[in-house]
């Protein structure tokens, strides 16, 4: 198979001894050719153009001046040190060279009054302008050697440069490399798909990136591999996707029974907005007809993923199912237990919540009336998921706030009951559009992406710390009239202890400035043990505290519509998406509410347009945007999901559109022939089977 030449081992390649080879693996990770020729060039300078002395001028990038070196003179510098100096002359000026290391030896390796190139970045100084530690090589050898036009720039190491493998280095491997592998790179990409998204060649795509023969080119060449790197991966996922369509059967909920009904035109205390009523739709079609559901909703804190997830269990309750909803922490099961209990308590439907904390007596009977069927809605944490739990007939099953689950412990829910049960994951971490697509584009996914209606945005205000005293009267004329307000600190693990004393610092100078016993201030972090946590926590729930001073704990999830403002103190610590969620806590009920990010003087670039952007915008999508802009979109996931993304030149974050685009080549192959099994998709097929051969299996992803 062509594409195997891709797997020889690195030491195979001329001018790779073992020494090297062994640098190789372990500083770049380069095992094989193929990880050679996948070593794409960081930047390229431009040696295609040569400046005169006279048209150097502003902070200009690097340039390529011919000339002669005049003079060269050793100087004496602090203590030992010594520089050299240098006068640089073409036929339209002279400049100062100056370098402050090997002075010694490149006195004596320079010549006078010879052609040189000389290759460097100008550095001005009192208007004057001079060449620190410039390149300089012959020009006769510079006339001889291949590196001309867009030169590319590799990343190197120190142990690597040690060993001759700096850039100039690992150019030079890849110009041995890259001949050999002539024939081995055939295009796979059937003409037709080519021609819909102006693809380049394949093999010149690799020729070209590495040594450019000019900047369309090189754009094109990059363009070609950005679109294949995202398009294996959604071959992946649209695979995946079309064999869990064809392999899975599910449970077919075709009634909309009495239940659903009776909720919607009696129980339902407000009318749905479009976008609940369109997901609902997706999900009714999905379960409809005997596929099996796993569905993915979107939406940001406060869109109404609840209302949406309890129809949904309607819907398998009236076809004769039972449904559970699993949480991630209990605090937020026994809120949905509340919450879903109340809204059903005129319907003949049983409702249980079962936590690490049901008492084995209860736990008895909810087992027993589960078995029974007499149980119809199970709320609950991860208990919900071990084995002793089973269902008479499970036929949905709901995770709310997905990233905290693990795939493992998704997979469990897939065995209670004969047929998976539909699964409705429902997420409150807005992810952007593309990234979705990469990561979950084996889920279908529904977006709630509209707000239920009054409710009003958030009034985002940035306090630096010196302001305290006036964020104090600003909390107590809020507590005045009814409001209760929480403060939040951030804890990270590598600073816990410092992290832990701001905390009790914070809580003791907020207990001063609200004196009980006109006011009541609540504390919940992590070293304290749950029960009491949960305690605290009811208090505040229930209005009896005015004040919740907290670490991260309350991310997830608590409703307190009472609560209107969000204090998060060194807000300049928080991610962006963690800020977001923390204000979404807020703003849950009819009044005005209110965010206030307190942050010292000093913050960093970073920090600086992390608080403008919750200053400027309530949007989550806009706020996830700009998030992964800034981090990338491996932090954002969590670094287990970045490995899966295994992306070398394309980029999430900027290149969304070439990766729809890689998207719908995928798709457009796939229905046409789902095992690619047609002559024009033969190339296709064999470069798949070679990438996968040793990595991780075709199709295998999750
Ligand atoms: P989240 O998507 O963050 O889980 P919830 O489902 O908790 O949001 O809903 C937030 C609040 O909005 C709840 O109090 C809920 O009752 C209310 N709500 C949901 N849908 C609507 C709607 N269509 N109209 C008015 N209020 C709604
Ligand atoms: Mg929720």
């Amino acid at each position: 198979m062509p594409d195997h030449l891709l797997h020889s081992p690195i030491e195979y390649l001329k001018g790779v001894g073992p020494s090297k080879a062994e640098t190789l693996k372990k500083e770049l990770q380069v095992f094989t050719f193929g990880d050679l020729l996948h070593l794409y060039p960081f930047r390229y300078v431009d040696r295609s153009r040569f400046y005169k002395l006279n048209e150097i001028s502003g902070s200009a990038a690097e340039v390529q001046v011919i000339g002669k070196i005049t003079q060269l003179q050793e100087v004496a510098g602090k203590g030992r040190s010594k520089r050299l100096v240098g006068q640089f002359e073409d036929d339209t000026g002279s400049m100062e060279l100056v370098w402050f290391q090997g002075a010694r030896f490149l006195k004596n390796a320079l010549q006078l009054d010879v052609p040189y190139v000389l290759f460097g970045k100008p550095n001005s100084f009192n208007g004057r302008y001079s060449f620190p530690h410039p390149e300089l090589e012959l020009l006769s050898e510079f006339k001889a050697s291949p590196l001309k036009g867009l030169q590319p720039i590799y990343s190197s190491t120190d142990k690597l440069t040690r060993q001759g493998l700096n850039t100039k280095g690992i150019a030079r491997l890849i110009r041995t490399l890259l001949p050999q592998l002539k024939g081995s790179l055939p295009e796979f990409y059937p003409p037709e798909i080519r021609q819909a998204f102006h693809l380049a060649g394949r093999e010149a795509s690799y020729f070209e990136v590495h040594f450019p023969q000019n900047t369309e080119r090189l754009e094109a060449a990059r363009q070609r591999i950005k679109f294949d790197e995202f398009f294996f991966l959604q071959m992946e996922m649209v695979h995946q996707k079309q064999m869990h369509k064809q392999q899975f059967k599910g449970y077919a909920f075709a009634e909309v029974g009495t239940h659903f009904s009776r909720f919607f035109e009696e129980v339902l205390p407000f009318a749905l907005t479009g976008a609940q009523k369109r997901v609902l739709k997706e999900i009714r079609r999905d379960v409809m007809h005997g596929g099996h559901m796993n569905r993915l909703v979107q939406g940001d804190v406060g869109s109404g993923k609840t209302i949406v997830a309890l129809m949904s269990m309607l819907l398998a309750i009236d076809n004769g199912f039972q449904a559970c909803l699993m949480a991630p922490t209990e605090i937020l099961a026994t809120q949905h237990y509340q919450g879903i209990s109340s809204l059903l308590a005129q319907m003949d439907l049983n409702v249980a919540l079962l936590t690490g904390s049901v008492k084995a007596a209860e736990r008895k009977g909810i087992h027993q009336a589960l078995e029974e069927g007499s149980l119809h809605i199970l709320i609950g944490t991860h208990a919900l998921i071990e084995e002793k739990v089973t269902f008479r007939n499970l036929g949905l099953a709901v995770v709310d706030e997905q990233h905290r689950f693990g795939v493992a412990q998704r997979a469990k829910l897939w065995k209670k009951n004969t047929l998976p049960p539909h699964i409705l994951v429902m997420t409150a971490t807005p992810i952007p559009r593309t990234l979705a697509m990469a990561v979950y584009g084996d889920l279908d996914i529904s977006l709630i992406d509209e707000l239920p209606p009054g409710r009003k945005p958030i009034k985002t205000v940035h306090q630096y710390d010196s302001n305290r005293l006036k964020v104090f009267g600003f909390m107590k004329e809020e507590i005045a009239k009814g409001r209760q307000v929480y403060v939040v600190y951030p804890l990270i693990e590598e600073s816990e202890a410092m992290d832990y004393k701001d905390l009790t610092d914070g809580y003791e100078s907020i207990v001063r400035a609200f004196p009980m016993p006109d006011y009541q201030v609540s504390i919940v972090h992590g070293r304290m043990k749950a029960g009491d946590k949960e305690f605290e926590m009811n208090r505040f729930v229930k209005g009896e505290t005015h004040i919740m001073v907290a670490t991260t704990v309350i991310e997830v999830g608590v409703n307190v519509p009472n609560a209107s403002v969000m204090v998060i103190e060194s807000a300049e610590r928080f991610g962006l998406s963690q800020l977001h969620q923390l204000r979404g806590r807020v703003g849950r009920g009819a009044e005005k509410s209110y965010c206030l990010l307190m942050t010292g003087h000093k913050l960093s670039k970073e920090a600086k347009t992390r608080i403008s952007t919750m200053v400027r915008t309530n949007d989550g999508f806009e706020i996830a945007d700009t998030d992964m802009k800034l981090r990338g979109p491996g932090d954002l996931m969590g670094t287990r999901q970045s490995g899966l993304l295994n992306l070398k030149m394309a980029d999430v974050g900027k290149d969304g559109a070439l990766l729809g685009q890689a998207r719908q080549a995928a798709q457009r192959i796939l229905e046409e022939d789902p095992k690619l099994r047609l002559p024009k998709h033969q190339a296709l097929n064999s470069t798949i089977q070679g990438r996968t051969k040793g990595a991780r299996a075709w199709g295998r992803i999750s």
